[in-house]
């Protein structure tokens, strides 16, 4: 299961970017798994497409986020 903490909005434009989010990591996870090496940047960018994620404003959201949610879970 995938426990993320990210904002449920874009703070700049108001779109709904969590359940995008969660589609983002798994494709990227996809590339990591099965080719062993990073997604490219261009790669990254057809994925955003994909999902419909357009403006840089949420692409943000999505690039700079950061899981913290397993290093707090271990002060459960
Ligand atoms: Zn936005």
């Amino acid at each position: 299961m995938i426990i993320v903490i990210i904002p449920v909005r874009c703070f700049s434009c108001g779109r709904v970017i969590a359940s995008d989010y969660v589609a983002f990591v798994n494709r990227v996870n996809f590339i990591r798994e099965n080719e062993r090496r990073e997604p490219t940047p261009e790669e990254i960018e057809r994925i955003f497409d994909d999902l419909g994620v357009k403006r840089y404003c949420c692409r943000r959201m999505i690039l700079s986020h950061v899981d913290l949610i397993d290093e707090v879970i271990a002060f459960d």
